[in-house]
């Protein structure tokens, strides 16, 4: 018998994460998947570039459902998913992260009875202000399998009384950086388009709500990257909602090496090479560490404790840093085989 899983993604980090499940999928018996895109992220260079460099299978549903308030993108997906899982009749459905489209998924498949895994289960920033922490948490809940990147993100679940169904796979990110670290290496010219040497700049991310929905706090971040790029160059791969925001609200970003976002190749060579990172970006915060790099984080909070506690990363508000030390929370670069084995083990249908 084969199961069939049906992966809902519909943002950048989404099809990283997807990318490496999608591999392990397909080499796992017993096993077929559909994707569907929602369209949450649609611009070429924030999804077309993804499924091209990392080989997902092409989407046979595409949403197209993007902009708008979290309630209404929330609502046209739910409304748009779920006559694809009554057609499609999925044994699972398979939804990632923390955005509007993992939220929309898990909700229309579990109204419908249909169990959902939800892959990087069990963050928490405890900050009910992020609309990713909503998603997570009502996901998490509604989830039949959390499979969790880190111990933290276990006993997360457990202090919510999520126990059953809650598995420590590692981080399938470990995995996708892996996979493309040396091809990177080898293949990416980013660092000769830009005229730059390895381990003589730094990279930043920008993006999240609360550092690009409020001036004074965008300004601060700018104003930070600004002074570090007195010291060395700062490469800032512009993600649309900064771009959007910088604009809007008049907030000037002269001083840094402004780039269009990049593709997952690019992005590993210039994580590779840089001398830090500064980043609001969950993956990339983590990332920083699979490539050695140490980071400091343009928030409050963090979700990925365990990268401040050993060392690599620190709150940009924080003095002082731990001492550095390994991290083997991530597993070891098959954590998406875990997730295709506990898939294929049939689930509670
Ligand atoms: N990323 C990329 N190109 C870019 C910026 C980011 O490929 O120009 C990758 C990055 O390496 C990481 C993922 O996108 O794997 C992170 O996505 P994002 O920061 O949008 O989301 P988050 O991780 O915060 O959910």
């Amino acid at each position: 018998m084969t199961l069939k899983i049906l992966t809902i993604v519909g943002a950048r980090p989404q099809f990283i994460k997807a990318a490496a499940v999608s591999r392990a999928i397909r080499e796992t018996d017993g096993l077929s998947e559909v994707m569907v895109h929602t369209g949450q992220h649609f611009d070429p260079n924030m999804s077309d570039v993804f499924f091209e460099e990392l080989d997902i299978p092409k989407p046979r549903h595409h949403l197209d459902i993007n902009g708008g308030g979290h309630g209404d993108m929330t609502g046209r997906m739910l409304m748009a998913i779920e006559p694809i899982l009554l057609e499609e009749k999925p044994d699972w459905v398979v939804v990632y992260g923390d955005t509007n489209s993992t939220l929309a998924g898990a909700l229309a498949a579990s109204k419908l009875h249909i169990p959902v895994a939800h892959v990087e289960a069990g963050l928490r920033s405890f900050n009910r202000r992020m609309p990713e922490e909503i998603n997570r948490v009502v996901t998490d809940h509604l989830s039949a399998l959390q499979l969790c990147p880190t111990t933290t993100a276990v006993t997360n679940l457990a202090a919510e009384g999520v126990t059953a169904g809650v598995h420590h796979v590692g981080d399938v990110m470990y995995d996708a950086t892996l996979f493309v670290t040396d091809k990177a290496e080898k293949s990416s010219t980013i660092l000769t388009n830009l005229g730059l040497a390895s381990k003589t700049y730094a990279l930043a991310t920008i993006h999240r709500a609360e550092n690009t929905g409020d001036r004074q706090q965008l300004l601060a971040v700018v104003q930070f990257l600004q002074d570090q790029s007195r010291k060395f160059p700062v490469v800032l791969p512009l993600h649309p909602r900064t771009r959007q925001a910088a604009l809007a609200m008049g907030v000037d970003l002269g001083g840094l090496k402004v780039i269009d976002p990049v593709g997952y190749l690019d992005m590993a060579k210039l994580l590779h090479n840089a001398l830090e990172v500064y980043t609001d970006s969950g993956g990339v915060q983590k990332e920083a560490y699979f490539h050695g790099v140490p980071c400091i984080t343009l928030r409050d909070e963090t979700e990925w404790t365990e990268t401040i506690t050993h060392g690599w990363n620190r709150l940009w508000k924080q003095s002082s840093q731990a001492v550095r030390r390994d991290i083997d929370e991530y597993g070891t670069g098959r954590a998406a085989y875990h997730v295709a084995r506990l898939l294929s083990s049939g689930g509670p249908r």
